[in-house]
């Protein structure tokens, strides 16, 4: 869920052999495996051999079961068979979600409850060639070197493997030191969060959660930025700037380039400049020196990228033109100081094709 916010992917493979994986799981004591599937199926013999083995038999288990969105009846049964084989009490609420609970063991009993978050449907996609009804077959896994992977579809790893490692918690031995759990599994997350955004306030306890829906490994996230789209028109007031003003004047481009840019969501925290932000200070600061006019004013690309580059033409008087210079030599100045080093190829610059004293640079 927090890193749908920047992006939108799913995964087709899953490496397994990860230590840090390998030494946050518990080691099994016993088979967790679903009523009525007495034998290994393919899929489990496919993971047989992986580490966390009960990590991995979970997520064969679960391969065998159709799960698109909107779609999450027979997983959520399996789900409730294997909270029911082990005496787990489970909660599910209107829109589908449900909850296992495990008390605490080892000593974790007086612990705050932790709630462990998974979703249960998963992208479904496939290779033009390959045959595959994702209401009814079964994901087939298959061992290529370090890594897991479908053949020829999906593999459902988002979040089929965050599911499963709430699954091999659920299973730790009664003396496995853990805080009492409530493993969360929603529902229709690929296509609208419907589950998280329906979640009845009263299913869950525990006042801790992670949500192990994740795409960057070994990172942990303790808060998130929301996202949203801001559309502003304003009708801008237009005026001749007339004969007298035009022989008397001269235009110039301000331009603000060079900077870092980057990712909006991701680096906004790093103090990096926004081109924007600093050809609007340039303007004021010219405008209050001169009766500068603004012709036009554009620059960023894209919705979610710190702005890099901008520019503004503008029509200076002559007799103004040093009061310029030195309004946009102070604008440098204090953008030296504010950035140090941090944005040391940005550029403010005054342009004119006429005049070679213009170009500033920061
Ligand atoms: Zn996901």
């Amino acid at each position: 869920m927090l890193a749908r916010l920047y992006s939108r992917s799913y995964t087709l493979s899953f490496k397994f052999v990860r230590p840090s994986l390998r030494s946050t799981i518990q080691a099994p004591t016993r088979s967790m495996t679903a009523p009525g599937a007495a034998a290994p199926s393919s899929n489990e013999q496919a993971v047989a051999a992986l580490q966390p083995n009960q990590l991995f038999k979970f997520f064969a288990q679960l391969s065998d079961i159709p799960r698109p969105s909107k779609q999450e009846d027979r997983v959520l049964s399996w789900l409730k068979d294997c909270a029911k084989a082990r005496n787990l009490e489970t909660k599910q609420d209107k829109v589908g979600n449900l909850v296992i609970r495990r008390p605490g063991s080892g000593g974790g009993e007086q612990a705050p409850t932790v709630v462990i978050q998974g979703h249960v449907d998963m992208v479904c996609e496939k290779n033009k060639d390959t045959a595959h009804d994702f209401t009814k077959d079964p994901i087939r896994l298959v061992v290529k070197g370090d890594w897991l992977h479908a053949q020829g579809t999906t593999l459902g790893a988002d979040n089929g493997i965050g599911v499963c490692t709430a699954l091999a918690l659920l299973d730790s031995p009664p003396t496995a030191k853990l805080p009492p759990l409530e493993c969360l599994f929603t529902v229709d997350e690929e296509t609208g969060l419907t589950g998280a955004f329906g979640i009845s306030p009263d299913l869950l306890e525990g006042r801790t959660m992670l949500n192990l829906d994740t795409e960057d490994w070994g990172e942990i996230f303790i808060g998130c930025a929301g996202g949203g789209d801001n559309q502003l028109q304003l009708t801008m007031p237009m005026e001749d700037i007339g004969e007298g003003v035009a022989s008397s004047s001269s235009q110039f481009v301000v331009n603000v380039g060079g900077l870092l840019g980057g990712h909006s969501g991701l680096m906004i925290a790093e103090g990096r400049g926004n081109a924007l932000i600093i050809l609007v200070r340039a303007l004021r600061r010219m405008q209050a020196a001169s009766a500068v006019r603004v012709c036009s004013l554009s620059g960023g690309d894209k919705r979610n990228a710190l702005p890099r580059e901008a520019q503004a033409a503008v029509v200076v008087p002559d007799a103004d033109v040093p009061a310029i210079q030195q309004a946009i030599a102070q604008t440098v100045e204090e953008l030296r100081v504010e950035y140090g080093l941090l944005e040391k190829v940005g550029a403010v610059c005054l342009r004119h094709p006429r005049h070679a004293w213009a170009n500033k640079q920061m």
